[in-house]
């Protein structure tokens, strides 16, 4: 158990690293596939020593070796945050003792693909098909697996609680005109829909709109940013995702249990 835990942290910390590499290649429009990883200032390229995902920023206390520019905090906390959300995975689905091995492993994929699309929103408020729509696939593969499991009579409420959530937000982007939202927030409301059941669907979505609210309240507090300044919603609704995995069922059992009585 604490073999299998530090392995997958240190795998995750490894996918924490290749996606920090691919949101700066695609949005610098190379391949994923050539080249090394360099410093994106003095494009030295990095010996694999210097490349080690956690390690190297701690032992480069942050800096680059040749040019001394500093690493982005981003590298270290996206590595950190991929290990984290692997042993999070892992203990949430408990694969040894469940048999839910494909079940975990598919999820370990989606969490790759969330965090590159949480990343590249955050920084160029735009989600790239490239990573939203592999998830539409493995969330699709989840629904039939669990429709295989329990019977299809199990996964229609998700399907209907996906459509209307993918119809309100379609409905938000047509009249806004792409304002409230862009065309790729509507493929990730899809994602939310396809890997969450409807009690944690739930709990997710309200989770992504509250905190959406409070770091928008937050900015136009603290920085003075202007109220139609646009906050992308993407990373919001990833956040939901895996609070609405992790926490939704308990939260949805708390807050029945408490009208009821
Ligand atoms: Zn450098």
């Amino acid at each position: 158990m604490l073999l299998d835990i530090i392995l997958l942290f240190l795998l995750g910390l490894t996918f924490g690293s290749f996606v920090n590499a691919w949101v700066w290649r695609v949005k610098a429009g190379k391949s994923v596939a050539t080249g090394r990883s360099m410093c994106p200032n003095c494009k030295k390229q990095l010996d694999w020593y210097d490349n080690i995902p956690l390690v190297s920023y701690i032992l480069l206390r942050g800096k680059c070796r040749n040019c001394k520019k500093p690493i982005s905090i981003q590298y270290p906390l996206v590595e950190l945050l991929s290990g984290s959300l692997f042993i999070g995975l892992y203990l949430h689905f408990n694969p040894t003792q469940n048999n839910t091995w494909l079940e975990f492993a598919l999820w370990c994929a989606a969490t790759v693909f969330l965090l590159a699309a949480f990343i590249y929103d955050l920084k160029n408020m735009l989600l790239p098909d490239r990573f939203t729509l592999p998830v539409i696939g493995i969330g699709a593969i989840l629904v039939i697996l669990n429709s295989v499991e329990n019977g299809p009579a199990s996964i229609e409420p998700q399907l209907i609680a996906t459509s209307i959530f993918v119809a309100i937000y379609f409905s938000m982007w047509f009249f806004s005109r792409g304002r409230f939202l862009g065309d790729g927030d509507i493929r990730m409301a899809a994602v939310m829909g396809l890997l969450l059941a409807v009690p944690q669907l739930i709990v997710g979505v309200f989770t992504a709109y509250i905190a959406g609210a409070l770091v928008g309240i937050y900015l136009i507090s603290k920085k003075g940013k202007k109220r139609d300044s646009a906050v992308p919603m993407g990373p919001f609704l990833i956040f939901g995702i895996f609070f609405g995995l992790f926490l939704g069922s308990q939260i949805a059992n708390w807050y029945m249990g408490f009208i009821r009585f």
